[in-house]
């Protein structure tokens, strides 16, 4: 299983080791790529899909305007 797939429709999150992120995830040519919202590129298997509070400001500013 692919972590696209793996995450499919789950809310993601990225602990960086001092604040969580909010992270997005797409597939690129069968590739998946997964970034924060603050447009930090996510290590390879360190995002989580638990809806753990997001710390970053960035990333929280973007998700107060998301629809
Ligand atoms: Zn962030």
């Amino acid at each position: 299983m692919s972590t696209i797939d793996k995450f499919a429709g789950k809310p993601l999150r990225w602990n960086d080791g001092a604040i969580v992120h909010a992270v997005q995830s797409t597939q690129v040519e069968g590739e998946p790529m997964l970034w924060t919202l603050c447009d930090r590129d996510v290590p390879d298997g360190e995002a989580i899909d638990e809806d753990v509070t997001v710390t970053c400001p960035a990333c929280l500013r973007e998700l107060s305007v998301e629809p």
